[in-house]
């Protein structure tokens, strides 16, 4: 396993912590993906002291996110606390047209609606993205980075314990929001050809959206450039 930068991130010691925080240590942001999910499994199979495990539903999982974190309830023997915004991301869509990176809407919704319950979270971000923590403004905990767990390391762990999540992550590196205009175009390419329920959902929401999709006009008009490379390939007898 790759060895941890011990020195790009801070770890927070309880006394350097304000009253409020210092015994709500153990409280995990759960996202429902691979590495969120090797965290938890691991922290449970040490025996830590867990105060909450917290989802924060914006509603954009696929379905098979959902089956797992029921699954994954099941595994630890334990409820996850499902937290919700204030409003539903389609009236946000609604409002604000889809997020990109110079308005992230959905992220500032999710990380103001967890600021409520704590400043001081356990996150799951693997050894080989520690770049990542580097962005980070508050304090937080990153037990993988740690430990030295890869994102792969993570991966493996839970499909040790028998996690599959019905098969996304031989689709996709990361399961986020499907229908995430940040993710790239080999994504939606995936989504379009695996995911039929998640791209008709994908086009409905973008059909209320004011806003353009991700440097396209719509998202039919991305399906009518996966439909012309289809023919193409087709044309050259090799499969989409
Ligand atoms: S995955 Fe994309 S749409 Fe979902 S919260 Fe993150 S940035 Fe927003």
């Amino acid at each position: 396993m790759q060895k941890p930068n011990q020195y790009i991130y801070e770890r927070p010691e309880p006394d350097t912590l304000p009253p409020t925080e210092r015994g709500s240590m153990n409280y995990i942001s759960y996202s429902g993906g691979k590495d969120s999910t090797a965290m938890l499994l691991r922290m449970v199979e040490l025996d830590m002291d867990i105060a909450d495990i917290v989802f924060f539903d914006g509603g954009w999982e696929f379905p098979q996110t959902y089956e797992h974190i029921f699954q994954v309830e099941k595994f630890i023997k334990r409820k996850i606390t499902v937290i919700k915004p204030r409003d539903t991301f389609e009236n946000f869509l609604k409002r604000w047209g889809w997020p990109n990176m110079f308005m992230r809407w959905c992220t500032t919704e999710k990380n103001n609606t967890l600021n409520k319950i704590t400043k001081c979270w356990h996150q799951g971000i693997a050894a080989d993205e520690i770049n990542r923590v580097k962005k980070h403004k508050r304090k937080a905990h990153y037990p993988l980075i740690e430990w030295g767990w890869t994102e792969r390391d993570c991966l493996n762990y839970c499909y040790e314990r028998g996690f599959t999540w019905g098969g996304l992550y031989t689709h996709f590196r990361r399961v986020s929001c499907f229908c995430c205009p940040l993710k790239g175009v080999d994504e939606f390419r995936r989504l379009y050809k695996y995911y039929p329920d998640q791209w008709n959902e994908l086009k409905r929401l973008d059909s209320i959206s004011p806003k353009d999709f991700k440097g396209y006009k719509t998202v039919a008009d991305l399906q009518t450039r996966f439909e012309a490379e289809n023919m193409q390939l087709n044309l050259l007898g090799k499969k989409f």
